[in-house]
């Protein structure tokens, strides 16, 4: 069976932008593909953080995933500082990634410009990230990897890694990752103007509750042509039609295109049938939640089971790597 490997920051709660930018995808995949999911707290601390609530989000974002429905004994669901091979294969990589590959990313562009206009410096962490992200993958040699399109960049080099390491050691021994195109598109936040991230705070969080999910759409952004309740829209340029393509049913999706189109719903007729839809999809998920809270061991023997199943697979390839690289007796 195929391997995937995907990872998500530790950032708290899912909020809804990457429960359907992923990880609604990985729920899916768990069942088709050998899954491994990963919680990528090494890559949470490449700017300032404070350790308690790193931790505090570590754990929430676990809960979150499991009652969205990753279920832990059928995927491997871990942290990733708990599998210190992480670390040790991102070094070994570090010896075969081109510097000015690392430089070109984007992402390192952006966070080290927004870094380096104040007074703080920028960390080695920043440039290195993606050889940890290659490292991730890798390690248990996975042969895809659920990406959005922000994440093509960073998977290419972990190819190049790949290649350069099996150019130098051992022919074929890792795979290159392939990408596997999320499939729901991205989600804006109800701004309408960025993707949707906590930082922005236009966000909506799988574990609110209707009367809150609702406070937060009533006054989301539509189309700008719809001035009045008899103008004609356009559902192609509004985010709240996204949001009915990710949560409502396809006949659904189908009347509120012509409902918009003809001005015969106001846009807060379409907002109420959203909520209805989205409320329905997220009950289940708030209740399993709720179970979880109520039993917190539940969460940590879960991950402490996953990291054991992990630390197996990666203990196999970096007994193979030193093997192969001379770095044992
Ligand atoms: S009717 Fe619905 S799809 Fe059309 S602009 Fe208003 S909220 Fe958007």
């Amino acid at each position: 069976m195929a391997r995937v490997f995907s990872g998500i920051q530790p950032s708290g709660e899912l909020h809804i932008g990457n429960y359907l930018g992923a990880v609604k995808n990985w729920v899916a995949i768990q069942h088709q593909m050998q899954s491994v999911f990963c919680i990528v707290n090494l890559h949470a601390i490449t700017q300032a953080y404070e350790p308690a609530q790193l931790r505090e989000r570590t754990q929430a974002m676990a809960l979150t995933l499991i009652a969205a429905g990753i279920d832990p004994a059928t995927c491997i669901l871990f942290v990733q500082s708990d599998v210190a091979e992480h670390t040790e294969l991102q070094w070994i990589f570090n010896t075969v990634t081109p510097l000015g590959e690392l430089e070109r990313q984007t992402q390192f562009k952006e966070k080290s410009s927004r870094a380096g206009s104040g007074e703080v410096s920028i960390p080695a962490g920043l440039l290195n990230y993606p050889v940890l992200q290659a490292a991730d993958i890798l390690l248990y040699r996975a042969d895809n990897v659920p990406v959005g399109e922000d994440q093509v960049q960073h998977l290419e080099l972990s190819r190049v890694i790949a290649r350069n390491w099996n150019a130098r050691f051992k022919a074929g021994y890792f795979p290159e990752p392939q990408a596997l195109l999320t499939p729901t598109r991205r989600i804006m936040g109800l701004d309408g103007q960025a993707k949707m991230s906590k930082s922005l705070g236009n966000t909506v969080g799988l574990l609110e509750s209707p009367d809150e999910i609702w406070a937060k759409l009533r006054p989301a952004v539509t189309d700008p042509a719809r001035v009045k309740k008899t103008d004609p829209g356009n559902p192609e340029v509004c985010n709240i039609f996204s949001l009915h393509r990710a949560f409502s049913p396809a006949e659904t999706v189908t009347h509120v295109d012509a409902q918009c189109r003809s001005a015969g719903w106001g846009c807060v007729d379409c907002k109420k049938v959203l909520h209805g839809n989205m409320v329905a999809e997220l009950v289940p998920i708030q209740a399993r939640a709720a179970e979880l809270r109520a039993e917190p061991k539940r969460v940590a023997a879960a991950l402490a089971g996953g990291a054991e199943r992990a630390r197996e697979l990666a203990k196999v390839t970096m007994r193979e790597v030193r093997d192969h690289m001379g770095l044992t007796a």
